[in-house]
């Protein structure tokens, strides 16, 4: 069996713009450096953090999603080890989310998230994108949209202009509404010449109403991208997407127009214990996929596995092999929430939709001391946004939406967040 192997400060966390397949082999490279003056919002809290830009997470309870990866037999499988142990925050496992605010802080909304082990790509919302190179706008499966104001929808037609002409599937969501807007944007273009097209764009989009239903319709490049039938969609619990390997949840949030909150969550890992394994006589082979999969599926404790070591094969029940050769560590949750008034629902859906989550980003558009005028524009100010992070008990908090009006206030902006969420 290999050794295991800290891989914290040596793990190179993927290209961001343009994930490569094996990232793992690359020299670590700050994502400031990919799209010059973004803020880095990479989740490991260490390599990517510019001094004094990034903000806080709290020192208080460990949380256990901290750990080293250990790679056996060529994967790389995680366990969990104190905190204490690692001298700072860090993610436990390999992270799997790379967000990056596209405009900063201070412009347009649109959060790339990236999913190199998959691929593709996230977005939430599509403020200006030109900054986007295109191969990260060309990743993109899923857009996320809080609501339609022209800062968080303009990037829109850039998107749109890159990828007719290539055959390609993206789902957009949105709140009510949102396919009549999506339809709008498309009839202002004249497609004439689209049937002649060997590409075709398919533009499937969801809206999400309350009370767990939505609508569901679909735009194709080679039809002109004549609307085509709506169909109506249940969405328990709000969930948007939900996929083996990640899910995104939605609220819908007061904005005097209705605008969702998304949560992008992926599964639970099961960790093995290597050394735990070898004390049990028992070796890392093929045959921890079965016993993942039986602990994916709750099966009961006494579930036969048939565990191998250098002995042979032994069947154990599933409660052993949990108890003694494995720990399951929550899966990684980011959360996203703009454009909500401080009202008493939209704090309770937004610390719902962040409860836990390693990263918020949330929008902080005024200062603490212009909380009138936040109220008039039916958003949060700095102190609001800092107290629903702490509230939902996140790891780390990004604010984003400043006001131009605060230029240049960019630290005092991220001091008052930082205060708020920390309570003081
Ligand atoms: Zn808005
Ligand atoms: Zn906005």
């Amino acid at each position: 069996m290999n050794v295991a192997l800290r891989v914290t400060a040596e793990f190179p966390p993927p290209d961001l713009l343009g994930a490569p397949s094996r990232t793992r082999d690359r020299p670590c490279r700050p994502i400031g450096a990919a799209v010059p003056g973004n803020d880095p919002m990479l989740p490991d809290g260490r390599a990517f953090r510019h001094p004094g830009r990034s903000i806080g997470h709290r020192e208080a309870t460990p949380r256990p999603r901290r750990g080293v990866v250990q790679r056996i037999a060529g994967r790389d499988l995680i366990e969990r080890i104190p905190r204490a142990a690692t001298g700072g925050y860090w993610w436990a496992m390999r992270p799997r989310f790379f967000p990056l605010l596209v405009n900063g802080r201070t412009g347009d909304p649109a959060l790339h998230v990236d999913l190199p082990m998959e691929r593709r790509a996230l977005m939430f919302d599509l403020g200006d994108v030109s900054r986007l190179p295109p191969r990260a706008a060309l990743r993109l499966s899923d857009v996320f949209v809080s609501h339609t104001h022209v800062d968080h929808f303009i990037g829109f037609d850039q998107l749109l202009r890159l990828l007719v002409g290539r055959e390609k599937q993206l789902r957009l969501h949105g709140p009510s509404g949102f396919a009549d807007r999506v339809e709008a944007k498309l009839r202002a273009y004249t497609w004439n010449l689209a049937a002649s097209f060997r590409a075709d764009l398919v533009l499937t989009v969801t809206e999400m109403h309350s009370r767990g239903r939505g609508l569901r319709t679909q735009f194709r490049l080679t039809r002109g991208f004549a609307r085509e039938a709506d169909e109506a969609v249940a969405l328990a619990d709000g969930v948007l997407r939900a996929e083996p390997s990640l899910s995104v949840r939605a609220a819908v949030l007061e904005h005097r127009t209705p605008c969702l909150g998304f949560a992008l969550e992926e599964p639970e890992h099961v960790n093995v214990w290597p050394n735990r394994l070898a004390e049990m006589g028992l070796a890392p082979g093929p045959w921890l996929a079965g016993l993942k999969a039986a602990l994916f599926r709750r099966m009961p404790d006494e579930t036969p596995i048939a565990a191998m070591g250098p002995g042979g094969t032994r069947h154990l029940p599933l409660g052993v092999l949990r108890e003694r050769a494995v720990s399951i560590t929550p899966g990684q949750k980011l959360a996203y929430v703009t454009d909500a008034a401080f009202t008493p629902e939209n704090r309770a859906a937004i610390v719902a939709l962040a409860r836990d989550a390693d990263i918020l980003f949330i929008e902080a558009v005024f200062a603490a001391r212009d909380a009138a005028l936040a109220v008039r524009r039916a958003h949060l100010t700095t102190a609001q946004a800092g107290g629903l992070a702490r509230e939902a008990g996140v790891a780390r908090v990004e604010p984003f939406h400043f006001s131009p009006r605060y230029g240049g206030a960019e630290a005092a902006m991220l001091a008052e967040v930082e205060a708020a969420f920390r309570g003081a």
